[in-house]
């Protein structure tokens, strides 16, 4: 039997029972479902009641056995599929708002369904909906880095289903995690202070949004502790206007008053880098005003193109005032464990927090955001709660890690186990050389567009992603603007490429971002030749 479904699944398996899974394990199975529907009359509270019993079994290794496979050969069969029928799977879907109201029930069904029923319904009905993150076509905002590693990782994380929210509760998920950070801030060369061995230490947020919030939240309560709660809204933050959004929405969770979140501009000068004259200035300027200058967010890579914020005279400066500098390296950061990249964190020996996202560049699958702080005592003051259900005895004080004082949430999953899988399957050799591939890819694409007097490259490119767009003809931005925005939609609609935009100075600017796993430099030829192809309407009739 097959997933046959119109739209290219079809994996070549084939499944022995009336509902094409294979029961032949003894285990008294008749649908596949770890439902036992037979004879039984006994319910739940051991009365006999004459009904038909269903009895689930949720976790019969079996059965496990038995459909883990069959789900393994769905998703190795989708990862084929995305590069050999490319044509099935639009990398951008192209489904309109609301489209699977009409396609599913009302309500969750009373009575089991087969896996198999299931499986068809997530080729027909969901497949449609899904934007295709791993086609290597996929050049948009930046790439949800996987591999075979970190999904065999966060496969045996939900096999264990361990919540290591103190030591107790899984020593091995908070031990592997302090160890694989420690390994992994000695790839990135990190200063020791952001060891484990020292004050520091690693931790492993699920975003970047969550690393950034816990380390303001850090920063506020350290300052208030010497200034005074009551002076809260007397602290003022800094940032660089492309900074990503959640460093905004991290101070005001941390009740920062939004007035006092300062964005300092930036433009092509720098190539987007905050000035630093521009951040003394301020820092200098809100003192004189009575403000309390607690935190700077500097980003390594920002969202929008790229960007390098100088963390060397950002660093002295945040010293100098005693400022909590927070480095978001969240893409960028992954490529500085190559010592040709690791120039673009010099500097980080100022800094009070660095964290960078395995998940967009280093295959640890979503989600995986490593974040290195140099005193964890401060985290550990802002997030620590003691419930007494949580308490219990070790020989040391200090002797341990209770993760959930680093984090926001108490659950936690162990996610240090795919890093670990990555690290260790690849090597860190691998590591750097695919990011290498990628850099070099990028590169092939904006040799590509600086070959082409019709586009431009718009900034210096540090890493693996191009911003790039037609240029302007006659000077007229505006048009200039409207003709990119109107390429853009045309290249994405083909559902051959998916390419995505920012706003430079007022720019419409379009971005070719590398980093999908199965990208090759095929398909970086093909997707300039789509946009070009895309573009002659605009450059026919001596337009330019
Ligand atoms: N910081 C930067 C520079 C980013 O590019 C992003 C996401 O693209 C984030 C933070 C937010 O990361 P997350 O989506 O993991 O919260």
């Amino acid at each position: 039997m097959e997933f046959g479904n119109g739209i290219g699944y079809s994996n070549g398996n084939s499944y022995s029972n009336g509902n094409g899974y294979n029961n032949g394990n003894g285990s008294g199975y008749t649908n596949g479902n770890g439902i036992d529907n037979g004879n039984g009359n006994v319910n739940g509270n051991g009365k006999v009641n004459g009904a038909k019993v269903i009895k689930m079994k949720p976790m019969d290794s079996e059965l496990l056995r038995e459909q883990g496979h069959i789900m393994v050969d769905f998703i190795a069969d989708y990862y084929k599929n995305l590069q050999d029928s490319p044509q099935d799977f639009p990398v951008l879907s192209q489904v309109q708002p609301g489209y699977l109201r009409d396609m599913l029930p009302d309500s969750a069904p009373d009575q089991p369904e087969s896996l198999k029923e299931l499986l068809d319904d997530v080729s027909k009905k969901i497949m449609p909906g899904i934007t295709h993150w791993q086609s290597p076509s996929y050049f948009a905002y930046y790439a949800s880095s996987t591999s075979v590693a970190g999904f065999l990782g966060e496969m045996l994380n939900a096999g264990l289903s361990v919540v290591g929210f103190t030591w107790l509760t899984s020593p091995a998920a908070t031990e592997l995690e302090i160890i694989v950070l420690d390994w992994l801030a000695k790839l990135l060369q990190l200063p020791e202070q952001f060891l484990s061995t020292g004050n520091g230490g690693g931790v492993i947020q699920g975003t970047g949004c969550e690393a950034v919030l816990v380390v303001v939240l850090a920063a506020r309560d350290r300052i208030l502790k010497k200034v005074g709660k009551t002076l809260l809204p007397r602290l003022v933050v800094y940032a660089s206007d492309q900074t990503h959004s959640s460093f905004r929405k991290a101070c005001l969770i941390g009740g920062i008053h939004e007035e006092n979140i300062r964005l300092l501009k930036t433009d092509s000068s720098t190539n987007y880098g905050m000035p630093p004259e521009s951040l003394e200035e301020a820092i200098s300027h809100d003192l004189a005003e009575g403000f309390i200058p607690f935190f700077i967010c500097a980003t390594v890579g920002t969202t929008s193109s790229a960007a390098v914020d100088p963390l060397v005279p950002l660093g002295k400066i945040a010293k100098k005032y005693g400022i909590w500098m927070h480095v978001d390296a969240a893409y960028a950061g992954n490529a500085c464990i190559c010592p040709e990249y690791r120039k673009f964190i010099d500097g980080i020996e100022n800094a009070d927090s660095f964290n960078m996202n395995a998940h967009k560049w280093l295959f640890a699958n979503q989600t995986c955001s490593p974040l290195w702080v140099k005193d964890r005592y401060s985290l550990i003051d802002a997030l620590k709660t003691n419930p007494e259900y949580l308490e219990f005895k070790v020989s040391k004080k200090d002797a341990v890690v209770n993760y959930k004082d680093w984090q926001i949430s108490l659950s936690r999953r162990f996610r240090s186990l795919k890093l670990w899988m990555v690290l260790r399957l690849y090597g860190s050799e691998n590591l750097r050389n695919f990011i290498r591939d990628h850099v070099n890819l990028a590169k092939h694409f904006e040799d590509y567009v600086a070959q082409d007097p019709h586009f431009e490259v718009v900034t210096t490119r540090y890493f693996s992603l191009v911003c790039f767009r037609l240029v302007p003809v006659d000077g007229d931005e505006d048009k200039c603007n409207e003709r990119n925005r109107e390429l853009l939609a045309a290249v994405n609609s083909t559902g051959k490429i998916f390419i995505s935009h920012t706003a430079l100075s007022g720019k419409f600017i379009l971005r070719f971002a590398v980093g999908a796993p199965l990208t090759e430099e095929k398909h970086v030829t093909e997707a300039w030749q789509i946009i070009q192809k895309h573009s002659s309407k605009f450059t026919r009739n001596g337009h330019y």
